[in-house]
């Protein structure tokens, strides 16, 4: 299979190849020609799949071959939880439709109203915004989605966690009814069914084996160690193996900015990145990032949500999640789309259960390594783990065998999560 057989228009295979794509990913080959044939799309698929070019693609070949009603009224609107992924999602719809006369605009909240209402009335074709902030520009009738052809959901069930729903559905009752919807989500939760049933059109079903779910790329190791030494062992890890672009994950802010500082300290260029920096500090944290001009990210499970960095090769788990499905959307960060990676966690004590809700999920054992110097002192006992608000233990571990991007019969991934760290949210709205 190659992208010239699905029917796409010389400048978008121009721009595919220009990307140094040559074979579609599974979910692109299932899912563009469903969205080329008008049909609406319910597909599993989680970041990392090539998801976004999956409907990118077709939506620009689409709309540059219709005829469009109105110059200024957007045709497109994509939908999605967090402020990174809008830009995210809004830089591929640039870099695909490059070679075509279309234009793009990415609107969220944490930067200024007045430049998004000048691009909004300078005529927008494909409008990717958070729900927050769309909503505020549509009270204040800036934008107008009376032309809206194609409406996209992306990361459906993290908008359904995020408490979204209710602003989507108001957001939905002003497009026109006559349209083509296209739901991605990582999970099938019987809540994210309820949702797709209530926005779609009989829908084709589209469903990729999670490319995170086996994360056959992802070289995986434990570092046992104990709590106190974690920072230690971690520098030690990036000094001795020169790792230069690391994604860390902590559980809580205060504990990111923690850890980015004494980076810093040792001499390791670090940045934290969560929802209670602004947006302007996230973006650049990001784009030095990327450019390697910082060496390590510190970030929060949400804050990490949809960032989309090219071949990450390096993921630290400096706490185990929660959910041990979120173990597989940290790792998932790297090895993305066919490259290769490593992740590292270092496991105290304290997650031990952790670590085998995570194990029982994977159905496999992850290689434990240990480090001269830094093995764990047997004394030290297990104690709760705090959850991002003072004095609150975990929740009792809950296992899991359904792998991810399968249906659950539960609630919602994240249900206990989210109860527990509330915290993570604030900042992270389309607000
Ligand atoms: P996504 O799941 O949309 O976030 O995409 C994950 C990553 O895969 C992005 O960095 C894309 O640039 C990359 N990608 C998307 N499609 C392909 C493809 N067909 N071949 C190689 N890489 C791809």
């Amino acid at each position: 299979m190659s992208f010239s057989n699905l029917g796409l228009r010389a400048e978008l295979l121009r721009a595919i190849a220009e990307e140094g794509y040559d074979t579609p990913t599974p979910i692109q080959a299932q899912a563009i020609p469903v969205v080329l044939a008008g049909r609406d799309l319910m597909a599993a698929a989680q970041t990392g799949t090539g998801k976004t070019a999956g409907f990118t693609l077709p939506i620009l070949q689409i709309l540059s071959t219709r005829a469009a009603t109105s110059r200024v009224k957007p045709r497109v609107l994509v939908l999605t939880p967090t402020r990174e992924l809008a830009a995210q999602v809004e830089e591929s719809v640039r870099t695909y439709g490059r070679h075509l006369p279309l234009k793009s605009l990415a609107i969220f909240g944490g930067v200024g109203l007045v430049p998004q209402i000048r691009a909004l009335k300078s005529g927008v074709d494909i409008l990717v915004a958070t729900p927050g902030r769309l909503l505020d520009h549509l009270s204040q009738r800036n934008a107008d989605l009376s032309g809206v052809e194609i409406l996209v959901l992306d990361e459906a069930d993290r908008m359904l966690d995020m408490g979204f729903i209710p602003d989507i559905k108001k957001i939905i009752a002003l497009i026109p009814k006559q349209k083509q919807t296209l739901f991605f989500s990582a999970t099938f939760s019987d809540d994210i069914r309820g949702l797709a049933a209530s926005f779609l059109h009989n829908p084709q079903l589209v469903e990729v084996a999670s490319r995170n779910a086996t994360a056959d790329n992802v070289q995986q190791r434990v570092y046992h160690v104990d709590k106190s030494r974690k920072r230690d062992l971690l520098i030690q890890l990036i000094n001795d193996h020169q790792w230069h672009q690391v994604l860390v994950f902590t559980r809580t802010k205060h504990g990111a900015n923690t850890l980015a500082e004494k980076l810093e300290n040792a001499g390791i260029r670090s940045a934290a990145i969560h929802g209670n920096k602004s947006q302007g500090a996230r973006t650049k944290a990001l784009a030095d990032f990327k450019s390697l001009k910082l060496n390590v990210l510190v970030a929060t499970d949400i804050a990490a949500r949809g960032l989309d960095i090219d071949q990450l090769p390096h993921v630290v788990n400096y706490e185990l999640p929660n959910v041990p499905e979120d173990y597989v959307h940290r790792i998932g960060r790297t090895a993305r789309a066919g490259a290769s990676g490593q992740a590292a966690s270092l496991v105290c004590v304290d997650e031990h259960t952790l670590l085998r809700d995570i194990e029982r999920l994977l159905k496999r054992d992850i290689e434990k390594v240990a480090v001269p110097g830094f093995e764990p002192d047997p004394s030290i006992r297990a104690e709760p783990i705090e959850n991002g608000r003072r004095g609150q233990s975990r929740p009792p571990s809950r296992s899991r065998s359904t792998p991810p991007g399968a249906s659950r019969s539960q609630p919602a991934r994240g249900t206990a999560s989210r109860q527990n760290a509330p915290t993570h949210h604030s900042g992270f709205r389309g607000r």
